[in-house]
């Protein structure tokens, strides 16, 4: 019998919405996911962040790429430059900041930017925010961040990303929360939102659970870049393709994912990373969870965003009708023995 992942009860809620920053990068097969499909070479990919606010207490998790990337330290221009295509729309800050939609959060409400963890495409410009603006971060990243560029010449992060504000660091070691398999923090103490323990790609990584609705219960799952793929995840031992779904012909022989975490680069720690996709896999086979990834193009113009709210996902059917969405990314590909 499969064992249901439990959710801590709460009644508490937050407000979702979520920010495309209109970034695109390129994320090749074999280096962001491993696969024995032929014909699916890679992707130009969104990365997501999300405005979390809990009544007049606002929240960022993630900030994308920041606009100015060549003044990202050295060793990540080098990076950029060698890997990927990036190309840069908006920054978090002025989003807020030039919103005319009456919302009113703007860049110096935010008392805190969530990093998932310390990648250029996720850290953005903290010095865009004031210095009341705390940063949190994973376990180890504090450490494995600063001191930054140009104090140390091949720092990978920027000493202005955390001059003159605190930079709060969250440890899951004596955590006794769970959400579904995950350690937890409970950011706001109610049960409203959650941090979790996301090892795998990168130090200190989390992906982080809102309620979104309290009665019936819904959840948004931020997901990072606890893997870059939908297709990582599904279909699962839990959850099944549907027959009708486009390309089911792919998976004939098997219930597993057409795509795998890989090992490499991309991938500090691969069976910290396969053990997240495990855990997240449970709770993406509970009708009350909506999994966002960071990097997820299915959702693109399918799912509202900033400035509307993402709360109401459940009653307008969001989930049901993107979740399989991914499969159009291998309309051209053939399987490979
Ligand atoms: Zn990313």
């Amino acid at each position: 019998m499969t064992i249901m992942a439990t959710i801590p009860e709460s009644t508490s809620t937050v407000d979702v919405r979520i920010i495309d920053t209109n970034t695109l990068l390129y994320l090749k097969t074999g280096l962001f996911w491993e696969t024995k499909l032929k014909g699916f070479e890679g992707l130009h990919a969104p990365t997501y962040c999300f405005l979390v606010s809990h009544g007049s207490r606002h929240v960022l998790f993630d900030l994308g790429v920041r606009i100015d990337w060549e003044n990202y330290a050295p060793k990540i221009v080098q990076l950029i430059k060698a890997t990927t295509k990036v190309a840069t729309g908006l920054d978090v800050a002025s989003v807020l900041d030039k919103d005319v939609s009456g919302l009113q959060i703007r860049s110096s409400d935010v008392e805190g930017i969530i990093w998932s963890h310390n990648h250029f495409d996720h850290t953005g410009d903290p010095s865009t925010f004031p210095p009341s603006t705390q940063l949190v971060v994973g376990p180890g990243v504090k450490a494995a961040s600063w001191p930054g560029y140009p104090s140390k010449p091949d720092a990978g992060i920027l000493d202005t990303d955390a001059a003159g504000r605190e930079v709060r660091e969250i440890t899951f070691a004596s955590a006794e929360l769970r959400v579904g398999s995950f350690n937890a923090f409970d950011y706001f103490g109610d049960g409203s939102f959650y941090l979790l323990d996301a090892p795998g790609h990168a130090i200190g990584h989390m992906c982080a659970l809102a309620r979104t609705t309290a009665d019936p219960p819904s959840y948004v799952f931020m997901g990072a870049d606890a893997c870059h793929h939908p297709g990582i995840i599904r279909p699962s031992g839990r959850l099944h393709i549907p027959r009708e779904c486009i390309c089911a012909g792919l998976w004939k022989n098997t219930g597993e994912p057409l795509l795998s975490v890989p090992r490499g680069l991309v991938f500090a720690d691969h069976a910290a990373a396969v053990e997240t996709v495990h855990k997240i896999q449970e709770l993406d086979a509970l009708r009350e969870v909506f999994v966002i990834l960071a990097h997820d193009t299915t959702l693109r113009g399918r799912i509202p965003f900033f400035p509307e709210r993402i709360n109401d996902w459940q009653a307008k059917g969001l989930r049901e009708r993107t979740r399989w969405l991914f499969c159009q990314d291998f309309k051209a590909a053939e399987i490979t023995q």
